[in-house]
Order: structure tokens, then sequence, then C-alpha cells
């Protein structure tokens, strides 16, 4: 797929209006809709499709992968918190745009993929749109050690339980927020790791995620 990336007043309108329905759907974190406003997600299309760049819907970009909908993204980063400078770690890179949305909170993102297509192709692409996560290529169910801890751990992928690992890679004061239920559907959780030995846990609405697969998943 060739990459295109220029930002027109059509994609720039089309964005805006994204971010409005973005706010229809309770998304009220004003960073959050900001960076929503500001990351072309029409870069990560190719340009036959860029007309369907700001539905709210996840949409099939090539090499078999998908990009997230908007409203997950947006609702993922709401539960987060993010606050400049937070350290964190992303478990399925994919497209990037996650990533790049997280960067634009003012995040340092790490960032790790299992499929090795993936990692090549997105760490090639968000360069040149000007977006800097470190990448990794690997299983994310185990999180990155070496690099812990995190200030918060995004999972972009559901996962059947919650790995313990993740949680041990958690900052006291640390937020993960992770889709778990079966193949089909998962309930949004967050867990606030309120000291070494408790954590807070909060089982919030349905998504539907592709499976978390690795050593401590699927
Ligand atoms: N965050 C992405 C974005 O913004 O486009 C969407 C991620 S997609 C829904 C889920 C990704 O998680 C897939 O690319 C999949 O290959 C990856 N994945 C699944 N299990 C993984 C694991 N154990 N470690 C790292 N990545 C994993």
């Amino acid at each position: 797929m060739a990459h295109k990336f220029i930002d027109n007043y059509r994609e720039k309108g089309a964005r805006k209006k994204l971010v409005e329905i973005l706010k229809d759907r309770h998304i009220e974190d004003e960073h959050v809709l900001a960076a929503i406003g500001k990351v072309p997600r029409h870069y990560f299309f190719d340009e036959t499709f860029w007309n369907q760049a700001y539905k709210d819907i996840a949409f099939p970009i090539g090499d078999g992968q998908t990009i997230s909908q908007p409203y997950t993204v947006a609702y993922q980063s709401q539960l987060l918190h993010i606050k400049p400078g937070d350290k964190v770690l992303e478990i399925g890179t994919g497209s990037g745009y996650q990533s790049c949305i997280l960067l634009e909170l003012g995040a340092k993102v790490y960032t790790i993929e299992r499929q090795e297509n993936l990692y090549n192709r997105t760490k090639k692409v968000l360069p040149h749109m000007g977006y800097h996560p470190e990448f990794f290529c690997g299983d994310g169910s185990k999180g990155i050690p070496e690099h812990a801890p995190y200030d918060k751990i995004i999972v972009t992928a559901g996962a059947p339980v919650i790995p313990e690992v993740l949680l041990k890679q958690l900052k006291v004061g640390g937020i993960l927020v992770i889709p778990v239920g079966d193949e089909k559907t998962q309930k949004m959780v967050t867990v606030l790791k309120v000291s070494e030995t408790d954590y807070e846990k909060i089982v919030l609405d349905t998504f539907r995620f592709v499976p978390l697969v690795g050593d401590q998943a699927w």
C-alpha cells in the first residue's frame, strides 16, 4: 500500500466531524478529543479509501490488519488519564494509530507487536508522520520487563485473564486498561495499582477485540 501524507481541507473537516461523533458518544476528555482531532487517520489508509477514514468504524488496511475504531481508541485513551511525560506500554501496535494518540497526549510510548510484518510496516510509517514511539517486536503478554515500571499499560487485544506480569510492571499509582473475556466479546477492565499488593479493579463496557495471543494469553 502506498501511503500519501497530505492533509486537505476535506480530511480536516471530516476529522472535526469525527470529534463531534465521539462527543455524542460520551467521550468527554478534552485532551483525548484534541488528539483525535489532530492525528491524520487517513494517512493509515490507501487514498482510494480516504472517504472511510473518519467514519467511526474499524477498517482493514492491508497485511491482514485492521485499524481500530476511533471510539474504542478514544475510550481506552480516556481511561488511561495520561499526564504529559507518562511512560506508557502499549501491547498490540497494529497500525500505530493508538500510539499516535498517546504521543499527542504527551506520553512516552513503548509499543510491542507480535506480528513481524506489522511491526516492520508501522515502524517505517509512523516516523514519516512525525511520530516516534519505541517499537518492539515480540510477545507483549509478558510486558517488556527491561523498561518497566510503567505509569500506564494499555492492551489493545482481548485477553482471557489479566496477566499477572503486567500488574508487576506497573508503578504504584499506575493504571492498566485491558479488554478481558472470551474470543468473541470482552469487558473493558481498568486496574489501579494502589500499593505493591493492592489493586482496584473496575469492569466497564463490552467490546470486540482480536485475541491477545501469547504466553500469558490465548
Ligand atoms: N492499537 C492498534 C491500532 O491502533 O491500530 C490496534 C491493535 S489490533 C486491534 C491488536 C493487535 O494486537 C494486532 O496487531 C495483533 O497482532 C496484536 N497482538 C496480539 N497478541 C499480541 C501479543 N501477545 N503481543 C503483541 N501484540 C499482540
